[in-house]
């Protein structure tokens, strides 16, 4: 796959789904209002796969659906326009999700103590855990001690920083732009 200069609905599209989000979503910058059919034409897709595709895309907000007549066969038919400013949008939304996981999980690793045999390949256990399990690892049976996450702590930290920085710099251009 290689993209050198793509336009963000594509890129976007090919992150949700690969290959064929990304023909989808060129042929849908390439004609406004096409149908299923004339997708699946210009891709060269089957018609299930561009179908699937377009509803996850309008299920996500990045693309809408006019339902038309078919003046030659006289049935509905969907015609479908890329909202390529909705993009900018859906990314933030994402970032924010992910930004709320990482913030969760430095909340966890802050809250918890963890026990671990030293294993790379056995689990990792939280204290309650670890009583219940009178400190011996299931797996390997060796006994656990305290490890120290302050490593993993700083990274979920740093991470974190990052991302509320770059989510910064982003609104500010946007509302330059607006
Ligand atoms: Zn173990």
């Amino acid at each position: 796959m290689k993209i050198e200069y793509e336009d963000s609905f594509v890129k976007i599209a090919g992150l949700l789904g690969g290959e064929e989000y990304i023909r989808v979503a060129r042929a849908l910058l390439n004609s406004e209002n096409a149908t299923d059919e004339e997708i699946a034409s210009a891709t060269g897709l089957k018609i299930n796969t561009v179908r699937r595709t377009l509803y996850d895309l309008f299920g996500k907000s990045l693309i809408t659906g006019v339902r038309v007549r078919d003046l030659k066969r006289g049935w509905f038919v969907y015609r479908w326009r890329a909202q390529r400013d909705q993009v900018d949008g859906f990314i933030f939304t994402q970032k924010r999700k992910t930004l709320d996981r990482l913030k969760r999980r430095l909340t966890f690793e802050d809250a918890n103590e963890f026990y671990s045999c030293g294993k790379p390949e056995c689990p990792k256990y939280t204290f309650e855990e670890a009583i219940e399990i009178f400190f011996k690892c299931p797996d390997c049976n060796e006994t656990l001690k305290l490890i120290d996450n302050g490593f993993l702590r700083e990274a979920f930290r740093w991470k974190i920083e990052q991302m509320i920085e770059e989510m910064n710099k982003k609104t500010t251009i946007n509302d330059v732009a607006a």
